[in-house]
């Protein structure tokens, strides 16, 4: 990933610093690491993909994010911007972009998707047990020791951060080390870019044979293959040629199989065959431990009373505890003092705040209306105008999210609709931000400005 405008100012790697930052590792590695910058200007951009494929995902998942990356890391750049996708000319069926005229270097077009490597950290021993996740514990490392042969497949279930990848990883990570077997462990859209990479180079027989040949196949966050037909397909038969041959199947997902509407029937009712567990968010006992052992592990000192803050406030995940530690790690660091609970409270304000401020409906339907150019009376009326489901349906998921209303409560605030509607809505918007993320960042911008307003 080099080219002209990287060596000159490493825009590009700074972006995909503030895109990884806000979507993860996953999907920066999949989706960006064989990306580069062609050219950019006040309002235009051009990003180098390997395919089109990439271009196409990109233009579709991430325009926004890559936009608002662009504009975070040169604020001269518009926040919003022309992005234009060009396909490598290394790659075999792509003329070279005029404007371009540097092929960038170590872009790989023909490769299958890299594989991802465990985290060494992320281990049995790591992990910290507590009710919220003693079940799932117990029996993922049942699983990993060989000792639960019914528990195939073995499906871990539960939200954002509350442990799943850090469960198949220790699942792996015990395996390869204590038992010497073989592993794969693939993230779902890791496993789509294969299949679909291999589609496109006619490598579908070493595809099979590859994943048909190992011993436990962890695959993560399979809420993503929702809708996509070829991938679950291709799925379905490594799944069924794996279980035949008894060998083991991990899967994490962030609801119940049953609840998974858009994964086909035949592949939620074999994903129940084995053994469910899920993960609830960790009780404050736990969530002290959690934040205990982190620290301890940073070598960093933290006092019992901002202990006892954090785990106070931050109730929701655990990814959550270890963003606020962090950061105040990064503070502690540069200013070598040690942290009382003032300080805690100064460097974790955003955090904190939507925690205990209080939200008022109109306040959302306000702020959701302005947003996307409606009147809040529109949002309240029964008009089912194509563009006015959606501010609707955001609005009524807000109100959901960050009120403590009930779901009639909130009908009523929404001009007297049945609670059936909001709750329709809530899940729709649900579903919708697992996988359009430019819904996902309007909503949790509408979340950061109503929390913060
Ligand atoms: P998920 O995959 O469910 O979104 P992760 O496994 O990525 O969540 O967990 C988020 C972060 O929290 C990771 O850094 C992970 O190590 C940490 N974590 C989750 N559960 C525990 C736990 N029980 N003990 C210690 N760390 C945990
Ligand atoms: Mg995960």
């Amino acid at each position: 990933m080099s080219n002209e405008v990287e060596q000159e100012d490493g825009l590009w790697e700074k972006a995909l610093g503030v895109i990884q930052a806000r979507m993860g590792d996953d999907v920066a590695k999949t989706w960006f690491q064989q990306t580069s910058l062609g050219s950019i200007d006040g309002t235009k951009a051009t990003i180098v993909v390997p395919n089109e494929f990439y271009g196409g995902w990109l233009g579709h998942n991430y325009r926004q994010a890559i936009c608002e990356a662009l504009h975070v890391v040169r604020p001269s750049v518009a926040g919003v911007v022309d992005l234009e996708f060009v396909v490598s000319d290394q790659s075999d069926d792509a003329p070279a972009p005029a404007d371009r005229p540097h092929t960038p270097q170590g872009v790989i077009p023909s490769q299958p998707a890299r594989r991802s490597t465990l985290n060494p950290h992320y281990t049995f021993d790591t992990f910290v047990v507590g009710a919220s996740n003693e079940f799932a514990h117990a029996a993922s490392l049942a699983v990993a020791e060989g000792r639960a042969p019914g528990y195939n497949p073995f499906f871990v279930c539960g939200g954002v951060g509350l442990g799943k990848t850090h469960l198949l990883h220790s699942i792996g990570n015990f395996v390869r080390q204590k038992r010497g077997l073989q592993i794969a462990y693939v993230t779902t859209e890791q496993f789509t870019n294969e299949v679909i990479n291999s589609i496109r180079h006619d490598r579908m027989r070493e595809f099979r044979k590859r994943y048909r040949s190992i011993d436990i196949l962890l695959i993560d966050d399979i809420q993503f293959l929702e809708g996509k037909v070829r991938t679950q397909e291709e799925f379905f038969h490594t799944f069924n040629s794996l279980y035949e041959a008894k060998r083991q199947v991990v899967v994490s997902g962030d609801q119940f199989p049953g609840e998974m509407t858009s994964v086909p029937e035949r592949l939620r009712s074999r994903f129940g065959w084995g053994l469910l567990a899920d993960l609830q968010p960790p009780d404050f006992e736990t969530r002290i431990a959690i934040l205990r052992k982190k620290s301890d592990e940073r070598g960093i000192t933290v006092g019992d009373d901002v202990v006892h803050l954090l785990a106070k406030s931050l109730t929701r995940n655990i990814r959550e505890l270890e963003g606020a530690l962090t950061r105040l790690e990064a503070y502690a660091r540069l200013t070598g003092q040690t942290m009382t609970t003032d300080t805690a409270k100064i460097l974790l304000r955003d955090l904190l705040v939507t925690e205990s401020k209080v939200v008022r409906v109109v306040d959302i339907q306000d702020a959701v209306a302005r947003r996307y150019g409606k009147k809040v009376s529109d949002l309240k009326s029964k008009r089912r105008t194509g563009d006015l489901v959606m501010p609707r349906q955001v609005a009524m998921y807000l109100a959901r999210s960050l009120t403590n209303h009930s779901f009639p409560e909130i009908g009523r605030e929404f001009g007297g609709k049945d609670h059936t509607t909001i709750m329709h809505a809530c899940r729709q918007i649900d579903k919708a931000m697992q996988t359009d993320h430019e819904i996902r960042i309007t909503v949790e911008r509408l979340k950061d400005e109503i929390g913060n307003a």
